[in-house]
């Protein structure tokens, strides 16, 4: 049996005041819904005030983003031993605002994507593998553009990621895969239950192709894509969807709470 996995990536969002107040409100909630994995991705500025105020609750700190270098003339970039350094345990890597501009010759800048800093499925490996070394817990996101879907691409797309995600990776036990459809994320519009479940589906069976079927059986896959508490529960009850990985609902504390409850 998978144990559910609910992470909240605050993105560019909130300051330290109610930032703190969410953090301690949500570690209450993870304190008592023991039997779920609760991760805080707080912006880098607010590590420490979340990590301070999750205290010794059952909630997890995690950071949104990390670099693969240790240390260098990486100006603006934050390393996994930083992170370990700072408290944090889990760290997302390959999320769609982050994925997608370098080695493009005339990058096409959409303002209103915000897919603006250049993750490929190369630097997404190296970022998964070095934090993978540091001791970090990495969640791992996959996803199709409306585009891929649309062209029946969508299978092939998130296979691929995934599969040049994990290369050099040998143990998956610290790895969370988050399937987000890019034209779900932030828009309101939430997968197809069936069709997230099936997706997850898609990617285990990956995963067993890949590495046999106990790695494919341990993974957890998380959902993410505009879930929110009153969708929640039909999510979380289908059997390849073992948590959520939440945005926008996630600055809320009652949305969030609801989230986490709703996976009993
Ligand atoms: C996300 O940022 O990973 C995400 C799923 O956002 P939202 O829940 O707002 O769609």
């Amino acid at each position: 049996m998978r144990r559910k996995i609910i992470a909240g990536n605050w993105k560019m969002h909130m300051l330290r005041q109610p930032g703190t107040a969410l953090a301690s409100e949500i570690s209450r909630v993870a304190s008592a819904n023991p039997e779920v994995d609760v991760v805080l991705c707080p912006p880098y500025t607010l590590l420490g005030a979340v990590g301070d105020a999750i205290g010794d609750s059952l909630a997890s700190l995690g950071a949104q983003d990390a670099f693969w270098r240790d240390a260098g003339a990486y100006t603006g970039q934050v390393s996994p031993v930083m992170l370990i350094d700072a408290g944090v345990t889990y760290v997302i890597v390959g999320h769609s605002e982050c994925r997608g501009r370098f080695g493009v010759p005339e990058p096409d800048f959409d303002e209103t994507v915000l897919r603006h800093f250049g993750d490929t499925d190369r630097t997404v490996n190296l970022k998964l593998l070095a934090c993978l070394s540091a001791g970090l817990r990495v969640i791992c996101c996959v996803g199709e553009t409306l585009g891929e879907r649309e062209a029946g691409q969508t299978d092939a797309t998130v296979q691929a990621q995934i599969e040049a995600a994990i290369v050099g990776a040998e143990d998956l036990s610290a790895v969370v895969v988050a399937y987000e459809p890019v034209w779900a994320i932030g828009t309101g519009r939430t997968c197809d239950t069936q069709e997230a479940d099936r997706v997850c589906g898609v990617i285990r069976s990956h995963i067993r192709r890949l590495r046999g079927a106990d790695a494919a059986d341990r993974l957890r896959i998380q959902y993410g894509g505009s879930v929110k508490r009153s969708n929640a529960r039909e999510l979380l009850s289908m059997p390849n969807i073992d948590g959520a990985l939440v945005g926008g609902a996630s600055l809320v504390a009652q949305e969030f709470a609801g989230i986490i409850e709703a996976c009993r």
